[in-house]
Order: C-alpha cells, then sequence, then structure tokens
C-alpha cells in the first residue's frame, strides 16, 4: 500500500489535518494499493506562491548549474527504474516488460536528453541589430494524465526546468503514484525551494484552479480533449500561455506495395500497447480495397497473440484497462461498432474468458469500418483496431485526415520515396514511415483538435521560453 498524506509545496512534505484523500486501484486486481491527498484551492495556490518567490533566482541561475541539477535527477530515477516499472505496472495496468522499458526508461531517457540539449542549446542570438534572447516563461503549471504518468510528467517538468521556469506538476488521480517517486527525487537531488512542487487531487478543484490562477504564466496539459479545452477556456482569462496534448484517432495507410503481414502485425502492436491506452495508437488500418481480406485475416492472426492476463506476469502483452469506467467506454463503443454495421472479425464486448477480477477487455479487431462510423471517428482507448479500405491514394489520405485529431499516423510502402510523398500529406504531428523508431529529442504534439505546441527535444524547451528582442544602436 502507497501510503502518500503530503504535499510537496515549497521544499517540503507538508500534511494537513482534516485531509480528504483519494483512493488509487490496481486496475488488475481491484484492490486499493495506494492513497493520495487531494489538494484544497488553498494548497494549490501554496505551491503557485512558492513556486512564483523561488523563480526570479532560478530563472537566474547558469545553464550549467540546471544541467547539473537534471543529471542528479536523471541518475536518481534511474536508479529507482525497477521500483518506477512495479508502482506503474500497479497502477496503470500496463505489462510488466514493456512497464521498464517504457514507464520507467523512457522518462529517465528524456531527461537525459535535457542534460546534454543544456550543453548545447543557444539562449541568445543576433539578428541584424537586435539581440534576441530566450527567457524563462516563469512560473509553469503541468497537469498530466494516467496513461504514461511519469513519461508525460518529465516530458514537461524536465524543459521547463532546464528553461528556467518554475514547476506546479498536478498528475492525474487515477495513478498518481509515480510522481511521488519523481517528487522525492527531485528531493533529493537539492533542487532549491519552491522550483518544483507537486499538488495532487481532482482535475476540477486543484487543475481548475491552476489554469485560472493569474501567478500562473503557462499551462502544459496532456489528457483529454475536454479537459484540455477547459483548460484553455480558464487560462485565457489572463492570457497565459497554453500547450495542449490531447487525443488522437491515428490512421497506418497501407500503399499496395508494402509488406503487408509485417505491416499488420506492428500495426496491430502500435494498437494494443498499453492495451490501446496510447494517444499515438495506431487505430485505423487503412488497407487497398483489394488487400482486404489478406489484411483482416493478418490482423486477427497477430490480435490472437494479445490475450488479456496478469500485468505482472512477464508473458503477459495486454493488461486490463485503467479503470472500470474506461472498460465500460470500450466496451460501449465495440457495441456501438456491431451496431452500426463493422463486422467484429474478433474479441468483442464480453468480458474475457477466466477474468472475473480487472477490467479486462477482449483484444478486439474490426472489419468493414467506414468513415462516418463511430468507432473511425472517436478515440477509443482501448485495444480495438478498425480495418478500413481506401480506391487509391488520394482516397486514402482523405480518409485518414478525416477525423477531427490529428496526432499521429503511419505510412507503409516499399517505396520510401512513395512513403514520404503520402506522408507530408497527412495532417499529423507525427508521421512513422516502414515503422520508423519514435525519436526523443524530435518534436511531439498534434494538429487539429490533438492540441497545439510541441513536447520534448529542442522544441519542447521552447514551449517554456519567452523570446525577447533587444535591439542595439550600432
Ligand atoms: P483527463 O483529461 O481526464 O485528465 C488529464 C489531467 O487533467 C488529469 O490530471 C486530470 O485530473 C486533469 N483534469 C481533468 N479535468 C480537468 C479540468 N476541468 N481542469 C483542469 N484539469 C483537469 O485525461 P486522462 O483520462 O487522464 O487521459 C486520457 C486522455 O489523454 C486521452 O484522451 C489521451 O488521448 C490523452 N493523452 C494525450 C497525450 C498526448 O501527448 N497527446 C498523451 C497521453 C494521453
Amino acid at each position: 500500500m502507497h501510503k502518500q498524506d503530503k504535499l510537496y509545496i515549497d521544499g517540503n512534505w507538508v500534511s494537513t489535518a482534516g485531509r480528504q484523500f483519494l483512493d488509487v486501484m490496481n486496475p488488475a486486481t481491484e484492490e486499493v494499493i495506494g492513497r493520495i491527498p487531494a489538494a484544497t484551492r488553498a494548497e494549490a495556490g501554496q505551491a503557485v506562491a512558492a513556486a512564483r518567490a523561488a523563480a526570479r533566482t532560478w530563472g537566474c541561475t547558469p545553464v550549467k548549474e540546471r544541467a547539473a541539477y537534471l543529471a542528479r535527477i536523471h541518475q536518481g530515477l534511474a536508479a529507482r527504474a525497477d521500483e518506477i516499472a512495479r508502482t506503474i505496472c500497479a497502477e496503470v495496468g500496463m505489462p510488466l516488460k514493456l512497464s521498464r522499458r517504457i514507464q520507467a526508461g523512457l522518462p529517465a531517457a528524456v531527461l537525459e536528453s535535457y542534460v546534454t540539449l543544456l550543453g548545447g542549446y543557444a539562449f541568445e542570438e543576433r539578428i541584424g541589430n537586435s539581440l534576441v534572447v530566450r527567457e524563462p516563461a516563469g512560473v509553469a503549471a503541468c497537469i498530466t494524465p494516467w496513461n504514461y504518468p511519469l513519461h508525460q510528467a518529465v516530458a514537461k517538468v524536465a524543459p521547463a526546468l532546464a528553461a528556467g521556469c518554475t514547476v506546479c506538476l498536478k498528475p492525474s488521480e487515477v495513478a498518481p503514484l509515480s510522481a511521488f517517486i519523481l517528487a522525492e527525487t527531485i528531493h533529493e537531488a537539492g533542487l532549491p525551494a519552491g522550483v518544483f512542487n507537486l499538488v495532487t487531487g481532482t482535475g476540477e478543484e486543484v487543475g481548475e484552479h491552476l489554469a485560472r490562477h493569474p501567478d500562473i504564466d503557462l499551462i502544459s496539459f496532456t489528457g483529454s480533449l475536454r479537459a484540455g479545452r477547459r483548460v484553455a477556456e480558464l487560462a485565457a482569462g489572463t492570457v497565459k500561455r497554453v500547450t495542449l496534448e490531447l487525443g488522437g484517432k491515428s490512421a497506418a495507410v497501407v500503399l499496395d506495395d508494402a509488406d503487408l503481414p509485417t505491416t499488420v502485425k506492428s500495426t496491430v502492436g502500435a494498437c494494443f500497447l498499453n492495451s490501446g491506452q496510447t494517444c499515438t495508437a495506431h487505430t485505423r488500418l487503412l488497407v487497398p480495397e483489394q488487400l482486404y481480406e489478406q489484411a483482416a485475416a493478418l490482423a486477427v492472426a497477430a490480435a490472437s497473440a494479445y490475450t488479456p492476463g496478469d500485468p505482472h506476469d512477464e508473458q503477459t502483452r495486454l493488461g486490463p484497462l485503467v479503470s472500470a469506467a474506461q472498460r465500460e467506454r470500450v466496451r460501449g463503443y465495440i457495441r456501438q461498432g456491431v451496431a452500426e454495421g463493422a463486422v467484429l472479425l474478433t474479441g468483442g464486448a464480453e468480458p474475457p474468458d477466466g477474468l472475473a477480477t480487472g477490467f479486462f477487455v477482449r483484444a478486439t479487431v474490426f472489419g468493414k469500418v467506414t468513415p462516418e462510423m463511430t468507432i473511425a471517428r472517436e478515440e477509443i482507448f482501448g485495444p480495438v483496431l478498425s480495418i478500413m479500405t481506401y480506391r487509391d491514394e488520394d482516397d486514402a489520405v482523405r480518409i485518414a485526415n478525416g477525423t477531427p485529431y490529428g496526432l499521429a499516423a503511419a505510412v507503409w510502402s516499399g517505396d520510401p520515396e512513395r512513403a514520404e510523398r503520402v506522408a507530408r500529406r497527412l495532417k499529423a504531428g507525427q508521421v512513422d514511415i516502414n515503422g520508423g523508431a519514435f525519436n526523443l529529442l524530435a518534436p511531439f504534439g498534434g494538429f487539429k483538435q490533438s492540441g497545439y505546441g510541441r513536447e520534448l527535444g529542442r522544441f519542447g524547451l521552447e514551449e517554456f521560453l519567452e523570446v525577447k528582442s533587444i535591439q542595439l544602436r550600432e
């Protein structure tokens, strides 16, 4: 049982008498595994005040010093990698093997990338008679979701600190435990008081208070479209800078010269990663009409390797969904897919065999999905793949671009130049060609209603910087 009864404010772990707590559940066992403080608005305000007070000095620290702090935080996280992987496996349900690599490994790597980046980043440049300087944006509120909880937090906190901003982190109340590990690590790294603050609680109470708070300069939000819209609305009151990383409905476009078995297997993997609870999941497989039967058979075969099971078991590839509510939402979408006439090729809304406990959903593949169907338009956030067909390249691009989202996409082709041509036509923030690997230095973010702003690497750093032109008399 992870008992966290304190918030981290102004360099101290603080508790309050009569505090309310929120339970954290293991979605595989349905047991309560933790309890976290539900901060009040007053406490969120104290965190903002601490961050505001610390901003002036932290913003002036030499870049080398900030890099040294980040290096210590990186070492701290790397030393606790196993604990992080197990904690997130328990609170999110991501299989342990993947959790080690992604939930623990990725955030450590992102932190390290900012240590390196600070070594070579030009905070100043000359443009004609102007000296252009990049200054910290001030106090940042970072609001994060539950699906990759530590990665999402680090993808904001690391560049914020690197830029010279101070931070109030509000992690998801659904999977908040790794945020406490991050706060402990930061504390041990000796960061000056107030530079980093952790306030846990609900979005409505803490998140909204941060979004409207006049002493917050910038909000970096990752989560649902609904909450992102609300944050942007509230932030507009004081014209805060806002970065939004929202949902997705990403397409994998398979051209007729692609290696179909590899393509389908890889897309099924990209769709079912973290039980489909991945914002960039490739949830729509677009194939030429003449390859439909073949693709459908390959997808069913690939999906059969994703039997839901205990995420702590090293062999498991498909864990539970994060909560009962999420499971019911996904089952609802599966029923809707059937009702709207999609062909259920494998899986379905019934509970998987032999798993009476836990929020498990069967690995599901739909065929003959058409663009107007709900399952082709809305983010399901579960292990559900929709196979769609297209007539020609133009039709494929039109279908791929035909949702309100624009986060990610993939193109598969035997001809890399052709694939690149199609990739350039897709309205999405990141497009993978033939399984091109995730790059943690490349900008990450969305087009259209997937949000605005970018995370990771240099682009992620620049979200936390203000630009000033100083005109020099020559
Ligand atoms: P969510 O929007 O419910 O919650 C995200 C965070 O926002 C949580 O910390 C929550 O407490 C807070 N929040 C909720 N309502 C709020 C409000 N009114 N004001 C301020 N804060 C509020 O999302 P979730 O269920 O945690 O995460 C799933 C969603 O996140 C999916 O839609 C997914 O696509 C998206 N996501 C996007 C990315 C990306 O980078 N684009 C990455 C991961 C997840």
